[in-house]
């Protein structure tokens, strides 16, 4: 059972801000700034490495285009961060590849 698989499927229920053939993307139920979404590859890949070697590129490229297309829609296109945590020891607690989209106020320059 993987809770990112019920949500594109529709089973549980989210709050989507876009959504093509291959992507979609939802509000964080969590979010850690004014605007966080996780934009999510409809098929499941566990993590980025995962995505790298079982994709032809069609996921990976709509991930960059729905990251762009998710940021213009929430108005942070100006400025916003992307944050992929890729397994365990990186806190990745949703073994979905997925890409926090944040933004809607100012970071700084640390990333971490
Ligand atoms: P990560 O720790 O990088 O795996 O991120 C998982 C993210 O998924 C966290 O920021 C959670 O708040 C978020 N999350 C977990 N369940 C849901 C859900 N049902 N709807 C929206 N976001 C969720």
């Amino acid at each position: 059972m993987c809770i990112f698989c019920d949500i594109v499927e529709g089973k549980i229920p989210s709050t989507k801000v876009y959504e093509d053939e291959y992507v979609i993307a939802i509000r964080d139920l969590n979010p850690q700034a004014p605007v966080h979404d996780l934009v999510i590859p409809k098929k499941h890949f566990d993590n980025i490495v995962d995505l790298a070697a079982a994709d032809d590129g069609t996921y990976s490229a709509a991930v960059i285009d729905a990251i762009a297309e998710v940021a213009k829609a929430e108005g942070i296109d100006e400025g916003f961060r992307v944050i992929n945590n890729c397994g365990a020891d990186a806190g990745q607690s949703v073994m979905h590849v997925h890409f926090h989209v944040i933004g809607g106020r100012k970071f700084e320059e640390k990333i971490i």
